[in-house]
């Protein structure tokens, strides 16, 4: 429209071949942030499969025979009736006071 406005524009600089241009530098592109990728209900990882625990319960330490209750595991010297010893192989230890009694050496 008005030639004013044309001559007003700086003169484009001409660029020559092997001018260094002042280039902007690169940037490592941005990783898009993490909650595009979200899903609504936060992806847990799969449990890992609980190791079922050889629980020895109460009632494995008693046997019944001819109507009477036998008890599989003796009893701790120290802390009397009530305290069972645990069987441990080849030593039986209480584990209420730490008594360990050991097996006679069997063949
Ligand atoms: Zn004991």
């Amino acid at each position: 429209m008005s030639k004013k406005a044309k001559e007003a524009e700086p003169p484009k600089k001409e660029l020559k071949k092997g001018e260094k241009v002042e280039e902007a530098p690169k940037e490592a592109p941005k990783e898009a942030p993490a909650e595009e990728a979200k899903p609504e209900k936060p992806q847990k990882a799969p449990k890992p499969e609980k190791k079922k625990k050889k629980e020895k319960r109460i009632h494995t330490l008693y046997k019944l025979e001819n109507d009477k209750v036998q008890r599989l595991r003796p009893v701790c010297e120290r802390c009397g009736p009530g305290y069972f010893m645990a069987d441990h192989g080849n030593r039986y230890t209480c584990g209420h006071c730490g008594f360990t009694r050991y097996k006679p050496a069997e063949k």
